[in-house]
């Protein structure tokens, strides 16, 4: 076989990647017909693509490039550690440097007294740890029936087993026999599609409420945990009511059961500071983190957890980890980038600079026809797409047909943007400057002027 490489016709590399990888989250069909997009380097908050074509990332990869693309220090790290000690596990009472220094560093970084780590190769993985850490935990604590962990419908948790299952995506339990027992789920806070005639306030209060009726319905000395996102991310960027929050915290705190706040998306100034807890000023036990904790410059995630939990947890053995937990090089990066994201004041740019000037743009999409409600946190940002603002109406088409033309247009005027349905998500690298969100919008507008004028000449509109 001819080597392959980035100099091979596009055409090429597509027919080799559509015959033999196979792609999360991809349909085998479309792949066939119009073959994948092969990027080939990236640099700062722009990709380049096999046919020259320069793209601007406005979702950060998977909403993990927090530092932009082409960070040498991030390269030098891996290479450094790999020379030294490129693998060692931390089983059976064994440890490395790059692991402590992580961990000590995070427990550094981290909110109240979340001060250990338990690391992981992806969010996924994390969060299948939560659910094993939680259940345990209870049961060191002679409570073995207190482990069913409450989740959201339309929240996302990950791919595995567990991951999926304590995620609420109707569509991921229809494969593989989802979810495990002992998940319960409670309602989104997503007021847009499902508040009604009530106001935001009322509606946070509502769903929140739901957590506590849920809590009775199973009886508290069941209930092990309540996990969330602080913003739902792959849901839609859903951002919940003011009231959201502070009742739910109200009744994590009134039961006897723990609060874990999924950061996988959040954590590491996506929202503008170092977790989406402060933004959202909860007091969770455990926090599940990945992506940016390494900029997704290497597989790493991990559960912290607090010292109440991880006493408990110490006083036996866990008989739980990862091949790859606390792996020395991933351990390496994600320190590096640690380093970058506080020496180079990265949140404190996301605060003060990108997401104040990306606000008040992104609130004037709302005026565009197509765009019902635009809302932003931080550096993470979503436009509900409507053929009637006033009624927050859908359209009659499939859900996602036109996030899908929007999503296609923005593509071709080298843009990437994701639907989750009709609404239109961003995420770009925290790094992005007043200049790059600039042109952000000139596509973003480009794109949706483009997807207006199709779907009016579809007779979708
Ligand atoms: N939790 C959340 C909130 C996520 O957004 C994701 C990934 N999008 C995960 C968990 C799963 O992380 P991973 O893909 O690294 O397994």
């Amino acid at each position: 076989m001819k080597p392959i490489s980035n100099h091979m016709p596009t055409a090429e590399l597509q027919a080799l990647d559509a015959a033999h990888h196979m792609h999360p989250f991809t349909a085998g069909a479309e792949l066939g017909a119009k073959g994948a997009r092969v990027i080939t380097q990236a640099s700062g908050v722009t990709l380049t693509d096999s046919e020259g074509n320069r793209i601007l990332d406005a979702m950060a990869g998977l909403w993990c490039v927090n530092i932009g693309y082409g960070r040498e220090e991030l390269a030098e790290a891996a290479s450094r550690q790999m020379k030294q000690l490129p693998y060692y596990n931390t089983f059976f009472q064994t440890t490395h440097v790059p692991a402590i220094a992580l961990a000590a560093r995070l427990a550094e970084l981290a909110p109240g007294d979340l001060n250990h780590v338990f690391f992981a190769g992806s969010g996924s993985e994390a969060n299948d740890t939560n659910i094993r850490l939680v259940r345990h935990y209870w049961a060191a604590k002679g409570k073995p029936e207190k482990k069913v962990i409450i989740s959201r419908w339309n929240a996302y948790h990950g791919s595995t087993m567990g991951g999926a299952s304590l995620g609420g995506m109707k569509g991921m339990h229809a494969q593989g026999g989802l979810p495990i027992p002992d998940i319960a789920y409670i309602d989104q806070p997503h007021w847009y599609a499902e508040g009604g005639d009530m106001s935001p306030e009322e509606f946070g209060l509502e769903r929140a409420r739901q957590l506590e009726a849920k809590i009775a319905e199973l009886g508290e000395d069941k209930v092990a945990a309540f996990i969330a996102e602080p913003v739902q991310g792959a849901g839609g960027v859903i951002i919940p009511p003011e009231t959201y929050w502070p009742e739910i915290q109200r009744i994590c705190d009134a039961h006897d059961i723990l609060l874990i706040a999924d950061e996988v998306i959040c954590g590491f100034g996506r929202t503008g500071n170092w977790f989406g807890s402060q933004t959202m000023n909860i007091r969770p036990h455990i926090m599940t983190i990945a992506k940016g904790l390494s900029s997704g410059y290497a597989p790493i995630g991990g559960s912290l957890v607090c010292d109440e939990v991880a006493e408990v947890i110490a006083a036996g053995e866990f008989a739980h980890g990862y091949t790859y937990s606390g792996h020395p090089v991933c351990a390496a990066v994600a320190l590096e980038n640690l380093r970058i994201i506080e020496e180079e004041k990265i949140i404190e740019h996301v605060r003060e600079v990108a997401a104040p000037y990306m606000a008040e743009k992104w609130a004037a999409l709302a005026d565009h026809p197509l765009v019902g409600e635009a809302r932003i946190v931080g550096l993470m940002g979503s436009l509900a797409l409507t053929p009637d603002k006033g009624a927050r109406a859908k359209f009659a088409s499939e859900a996602g047909t036109v996030g899908l033309h929007c999503r296609d247009r923005c593509f071709a005027n080298n843009l990437i943007m994701r639907h989750v349905g009709d609404r239109m998500i961003i995420a770009p690298p925290l790094v992005i400057q007043p200049a790059d969100i600039d042109i952000l919008f000139e596509r973003a507008v480009k794109s949706l002027d483009e997807t207006f004028a199709k779907i009016k000449a579809e007779g979708l509109y």
